[in-house]
């Protein structure tokens, strides 16, 4: 069984073809300036040399074309026909409170996900525009949405009901939802499978550190907290998100500066984090290299990312009443040896022991725990791709 995996943002797209009957991934690519002058696309076919495409991609549904052009083609393609493509798998980032798992888009389904538009304004319209081209394009194969949120809906209504008027639970669906949920699946998952147990008896926090950033609880296979809450902002000092403030600051910021709810919006999500802190960049290794060279400001950045990180773990431990396993992944996960031992230093009362040798390692899977640590502390690079395809698998295999 082939399937295609689409992750369509508002002006790009990524996607990846699968053989699932071996899960070996067939090709891969990406098409960058969708709408916008100057538009291309990258395609990887596994085993052969990369091609770039550059042409004008005015639409999702002419990008989506060129993607499978691409995969037919006789020189770059990896299959002899669309008729192929058994299914395709589309990542959509919210799906509210109405999706707790997967599910192939029908009509019905569809207008469930168009519903969801409101609590999701700049993710969820490019997805569903992603849908809505590969149906127009392949009107016979099934398509299936995988939700960003789906994973973490087990929360208890402890960790997602927040401290306001419940009216506006009640009205606006206002509550935690948290994000990066195939990510977080993906590696609660594997981190059972790496402590040879099974996931309904083990403890895991699972660190996803990339641009955007979010820790989850997983208890027995369920979410029980996780740090992103009704938008992506909150929580941890990501690249150039702010995350968990005080929300007194809105109104104080918004007074002082003259400002409007769009443009502290803005400054919160798009000049805050990593960036407004450092004002150096939003991008770890342009800090870690500041710091080294003595930028006082990027070291406080780093000490503050650091520092909700250990402070989220503390926190999480005592959510589940323990953990066995403390799992990094994504970009900065996966690759920042440096800072990956700033966040465990202070966390030994838990029973955390980082191995300086073996944390010493980047992109691959392994405990870097020390022998006889009571808590494993994994490296576990994350394929949401693969849970994505999974799970459109397991709906239309
Ligand atoms: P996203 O998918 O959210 O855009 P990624 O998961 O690709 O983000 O993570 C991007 C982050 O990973 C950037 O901050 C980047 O600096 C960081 N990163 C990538 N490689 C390294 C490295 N070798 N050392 C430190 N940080 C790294």
């Amino acid at each position: 069984m082939k399937v295609l995996v689409m992750n369509c943002g508002s002006s790009s797209l990524k996607y990846q073809l699968l053989d699932m009957t071996t899960e070996n991934l067939l090709a891969k690519g990406l098409v960058e300036r969708i709408g916008i002058a100057g538009s291309f696309l990258t395609h990887e076919p596994t085993g052969k040399d990369k091609v770039r495409i550059e042409t004008e991609m005015p639409t999702h549904t002419v990008a989506i074309k060129l993607v499978l052009d691409a995969l037919i083609n006789a020189e770059h393609g990896v299959i002899g026909d669309m008729k192929e493509i058994d299914a395709v798998g589309h990542r959509v980032v919210h799906g509210g409170e109405t999706f707790t798992d997967s599910a192939i888009v029908t009509e019905e389904i569809m207008k469930a996900i168009v519903d969801c538009k409101e609590l999701a304004p700049l993710h969820n319209p490019a997805n569903i525009m992603g849908i809505e081209a590969c149906q127009e394009l392949m009107p016979d194969t099934p398509q299936v949405a995988v939700f960003d949120t789906a994973f973490h809906q087990t929360m208890p209504e402890a960790s997602y009901i927040y401290g306001i008027p419940y009216e506006y639970y009640e009205k606006y669906k206002i509550r935690r939802y948290g994000f990066h949920g195939t990510s977080h699946k993906y590696v609660a998952q594997r981190a059972a499978v790496m402590l040879g147990k099974d996931p309904s008896e083990v403890k895991v926090i699972t660190c996803h550190l990339g641009n955007g950033a979010s820790i989850a609880a997983v208890k027995n296979g369920k979410v029980v907290d996780t740090s992103m809450g009704f938008t992506p902002l909150e929580g941890l000092v990501m690249g150039t998100r702010c995350g968990s403030i005080d929300s007194a600051i809105l109104p104080f910021l918004m007074e002082k500066e003259g400002l409007s709810g769009k443009e502290i919006d803005n400054i919160l999500n798009k000049k805050s984090g990593m960036l407004g802190i450092s004002g150096i960049s939003s991008d770890m290794r342009d800090i870690g290299q500041a710091m080294s060279d003595g930028n006082h400001k990027a070291q406080i950045a780093l000490e503050v990312y650091a520092h909700y990180v250990r402070k989220y773990i503390g926190s999480y431990a005592a959510v589940m009443n323990g953990v066995d396993a403390i799992v990094f992944t994504a970009g900065i996960g996966e690759n920042a040896i440096d800072l990956r031992a700033m966040i465990c230093e202070g966390l030994q009362f838990l029973g955390t022991e980082l191995d300086p040798v073996k944390n010493d390692v980047r992109g691959k899977e392994v405990n870097m725990a020390k022998d006889g640590s009571k808590v494993a502390i994994l490296l576990i690079p994350t394929n949401e791709e693969l849970v994505i395809a999974r799970d459109t698998k397991v709906l239309c295999g």
